[in-house]
């Protein structure tokens, strides 16, 4: 068996008895059935995101396996569609929320006050009220406080109830450096000040935990830099003393290239009890991505393919305003053509609807030939998918279709365009 080393490299180890053949640690793209994701885009049309949640029950019982003494609390923020939620939820996780919208689905999707983390960043003064008017009925819920004006805004609002304070580790990690947030000054107070600042707020506060949170997307690569955080988590609990739990964070990477090994959730795991040590506290880890990326794909139709002497472009009806990810971090989805999934591959540019050069979901790509009418899948597109959509361009949104026990649900409906202009009122003076 192999483990974490020092240099952070990290091999994918054989199962050791603890993971389920039934349970692998990713799914890939092309383990999903071309034939059924057709049939979905056919009934349901297209731009479509289809979440399935027996895998993110799946991905929810490997993270509580590999985690089972600590709470593992789900980062509403990468996909917080009702259905999500709720499994979530009964698959016995809390919720980490980033913002009242956040809250308030968490409350409506059934969890406890004791389940729910508020983790306020720079919070709008309409979020501090909406979270503290709730916390009167659900006094169990615990905000989390990044700096000490926050702190100070709570306390003008009448909250004394449990409160965590978020920690500038000074380390980060991360697919992408706008994913970095642990050593990024905007998250957290400083790591040298951070006992005072317990210290501080016990006057007034119930303090029950400490957090941080080092970045998104961690891969085997980064695995010294989450050591290293939670050594300094471990070092600054067990100078404080008296906390319920230390929180740190979410991050586990999961592997959008085809060739990429999963994280070795396991190792991560040992890794992070062992650097912890022995505070006396519960530990406490937050994923988003990895409960829901590989539970879910886009699929999008292909409506035009333009030969040019080096490249085909396949224009797409799903582009940078159905998935953001492509264009805001370069990142890499998978894509399969499910009409024709083993046709000969030629290089592909696809491209979305928008007006921007951004808007491509892979460029000079191989792909099965596609055809105006065929149907193309996005793997992992399951967190910060539909999450990030806007409708830029006006285009609306696309539907979301939830599959469970080998069925299929409308989770939310296609926007229309009369959506698009729902809001706006008659009252500009022209
Ligand atoms: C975004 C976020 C997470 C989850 O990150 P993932 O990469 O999706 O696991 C956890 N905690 C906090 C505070 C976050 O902002």
């Amino acid at each position: 068996m192999t483990g974490p080393d020092d240099s952070g490299a990290i091999a994918a180890r054989d199962p050791d008895g603890r993971e389920n053949a039934d349970n692998p640690p990713i799914r890939r793209l092309e383990d999903w059935d071309a034939e059924a994701l057709l049939a979905l885009a056919d009934e349901y049309d297209t731009p479509l995101y289809a979440i399935d949640l027996d895998r993110v029950r799946e991905n929810c019982e490997r993270l509580r396996a590999a985690f089972p003494d600590a709470e593992v609390r789900y980062a509403a923020k990468a996909h917080t569609g009702r259905a999500v939620l709720e499994t979530v939820r009964d698959a016995g996780m809390a919720a980490e929320c980033a913002a009242a919208g956040e809250v308030k689905r968490a409350l409506d999707a059934g969890f406890s006050g004791d389940g729910i983390q508020y983790t306020a960043v720079n919070p709008p003064a309409r979020d501090l009220d909406y979270v503290v008017e709730r916390w009167g009925e659900h006094p169990d819920l615990t905000v989390t406080a990044g700096a000490t004006d926050t702190i100070d805004r709570l306390r003008e609002r009448g909250f004394d109830g449990r409160l965590c304070v978020r920690v500038n580790p000074g380390v980060g990690a991360g697919h992408h450096e706008k994913v970095r947030t642990g050593a990024n000054a905007k998250f957290g107070v400083p790591y040298d000040r951070a006992a005072a600042v317990v210290d501080a707020a016990r006057a007034d506060f119930d303090v029950v935990g400490i957090h941080a949170h080092a970045g998104s997307g961690i891969s085997g690569d980064d695995l010294a830099n989450h050591r290293e955080l939670v050594r300094r988590m471990g070092d600054l609990a067990r100078e404080v003393g008296g906390l319920e739990f230390v929180d740190v964070g979410g991050g586990f990477g999961v592997p959008y290239r085809e060739d990429e090994p999963p994280l070795d959730l396991d190792a991560v795991a040992d890794a992070t009890r062992d650097a912890l040590g022995d505070a006396d506290a519960t530990l406490a880890v937050e994923p988003g991505r990895y409960v829901v990326a590989d539970a879910g794909v886009l699929l999008a139709r292909v409506n035009t393919v333009k030969e040019f002497p080096d490249t085909t472009v396949v224009g797409v009806d799903a582009g940078m305003t159905t998935l953001l990810r492509p264009a805001m971090y370069d990142a890499y989805h998978a894509i399969r053509n499910v009409t024709d999934p083993n046709g000969p591959a030629i290089p592909v540019t696809v491209a979305g609807p928008i007006c921007e050069s951004a808007d491509v979901l892979c460029e000079d790509r191989p792909l099965s030939r596609p055809s105006r009418g065929d149907v193309l899948a996005v793997g992992n597109a399951g967190a910060y998918g539909y999450e990030m959509s806007s409708t830029y361009n006006s285009r609306p949104r696309p539907a979301e279709v939830a599959l469970s026990g080998g069925r299929a649900g409308l989770a939310r409906r296609r926007e229309r365009l009369a959506d698009l202009t729902e809001l706006e009122t008659d009252a500009p003076p022209n």
